[in-house]
């Protein structure tokens, strides 16, 4: 509970993901007595972007969008981090996502920094052609910003497969034609076929589940059986749902933007999978459940909470109505410090979001290095190496938490951010 404990001693209460992962940081720089001249870097973000671009729709008229790039941090390499649509997007949402990248990335230990960006918009409004217009342009403004070896994005909320192949194209097509091919990996969660990396839909997701089943393993909890819910039915919520399923866990109750649903006796995943591509992707007025409150949803009761929406979601308004016993973070940013400490001094366990979401980081990372080596891998031999990166990062972060006697949140920032001072420390600050 140590970063917990810094913070309520430090800081007063906070809200914004800007502010919840500020006040991380600064509690984390705490426990680890960060230098205070690499403290000073690592508050900062390097660059800011925000674009302006105008994109011509469907019915001839031009509407002007506001994109965002962040590039937090790039002392382990370069930046990387996914792209995200949606109406809450902004510049201090963008900058939490993007500080959130970096600490993932040093902590599964890759090659990257963090980043992130997106379009503030309201995807729901715009036809498939006017969306591609949009990324297109997007991407043309990007420009130089982003490249193969400098800035990586990749898919987030509301951004698929589909997105990066547009991105890609786009980024590949202001090249000469002899420089294209070496630019494929300017982003990663593409199409397979498109240069995609096999199983990258599910690695996230798959990494989800894989962080459930090792704490369940140290836990000596057997998952069969053990009940579930989700918040956000989209690619981390549905996969990670999946795999749980396949372990015997029963999915007890779901929500996404839309509706919030349950059934006790369990909700069958792919059914409601296939019942959300008939209803334009929501899993609303689901037949084989029933419908709830949006607010009751936490409250319901299961083992196993998995919020894999939007930031900010577990709240002090909420938390003391949490039953379940573990949190497992798809989402990035879910739980106030606030939320989080009520959580932990009900016993709450937390697996947090900079560990039990990177396996999609980590299958990026397999996807970019498939692409610069012009190698094609295989779904067993992907999902196997996850399995193991996953396997020693969990480890790592569960001997740190041990030894310091930390939760799982403080030992993963711990480990971290020393990776990331040791780097500066090695190479000191130019000049
Ligand atoms: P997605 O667009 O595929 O799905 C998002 C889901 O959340 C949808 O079901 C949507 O309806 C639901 N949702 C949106 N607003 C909501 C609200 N207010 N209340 C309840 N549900 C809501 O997005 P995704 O890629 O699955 O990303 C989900 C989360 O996981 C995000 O926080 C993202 O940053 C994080 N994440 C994604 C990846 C990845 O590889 N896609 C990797 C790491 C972390």
């Amino acid at each position: 509970m140590a970063l917990v404990k810094a913070i309520k001693s430090s800081k007063p209460p906070k809200q914004g993901m800007l502010k919840n992962v500020m006040a991380q940081f600064e509690a984390a720089s705490k426990l680890v007595n960060l230098n205070p001249n690499i403290k000073k870097i690592l508050e900062v973000t390097n660059n800011e972007l925000i674009i302006y671009f105008p994109v011509r729709m469907d019915n001839g008229t031009i509407e002007i969008f506001k994109g965002y790039r962040v590039q937090h941090n790039n002392a382990l390499g370069p930046y990387k981090g996914g792209l995200r649509y949606h109406p809450t997007i902004d510049i201090d949402s963008v900058k939490a996502l993007a500080m959130w990248m970096t600490w993932k990335t040093s902590l599964a230990g890759l090659p990257y920094g963090g980043a992130k960006g997106g379009i503030q918009m309201d995807t729901s409004k715009y036809s498939t052609a006017e969306l591609e217009r949009i990324t297109r342009r997007f991407t043309y403004a990007l420009g130089e910003n982003i490249g193969p070896e400098h800035d990586i994005p990749a898919p987030d909320v509301n951004t698929n497969a589909q997105t990066m192949a547009w991105i890609a194209d786009t980024y590949m097509s202001t090249k000469s034609p002899s420089e294209r091919s070496k630019n494929q990996h300017v982003v990663t969660g593409k199409p397979i076929g498109s240069g995609g990396l096999e199983g990258r839909d599910r690695a996230t997701g798959y990494g989800v589940f894989l962080t459930i089943k090792y704490w369940a393993k140290h836990k000596n909890v057997n998952l069969k059986g053990k009940t579930f819910i989700v918040q956000g039915f989209g690619n981390v919520g549905y996969w990670a749902a999946y795999f749980l399923e396949q372990e015997g866990a029963k999915m007890v109750g779901a929500q996404d933007a839309y509706a919030s649903i349950t059934y006790e006796d369990g909700i069958n995943v792919s059914q409601l999978l296939e019942y959300t591509k008939t209803n334009q992707g929501s899993i609303e007025g689901y037949p084989n459940a029933t419908s709830i409150d949006k607010d009751a949803f936490f409250g319901l009761s299961c083992d196993i909470l998995i919020p894999a929406a939007l930031g900010n979601q577990i709240t002090v308004d909420n938390a003391p109505a949490i039953k379940a016993f573990l949190i497992a973070e798809g989402a990035n940013g879910p739980t106030t410090v606030e939320a989080e400490q009520i959580l932990l001094e009900k016993g709450v366990e937390i697996i947090p979001d900079i560990l039990c979401n990177s396996g999609g980081v980590i299958g990026s990372y397999f996807e970019w290095l498939q692409n610069r080596n012009g190698e094609l891998w295989q779904l067993d031999d992907i999902l196997t190496k996850l399995d193991k990166k996953i396997k020693d990062v969990f480890r790592k972060v569960l001997e740190t938490s041990k030894s310091k006697k930390i939760d799982m949140r403080s030992a993963a920032y711990v480990l971290a951010i020393k990776r990331i001072e040791n780097a500066y420390v090695q190479r000191g600050i130019f000049p």
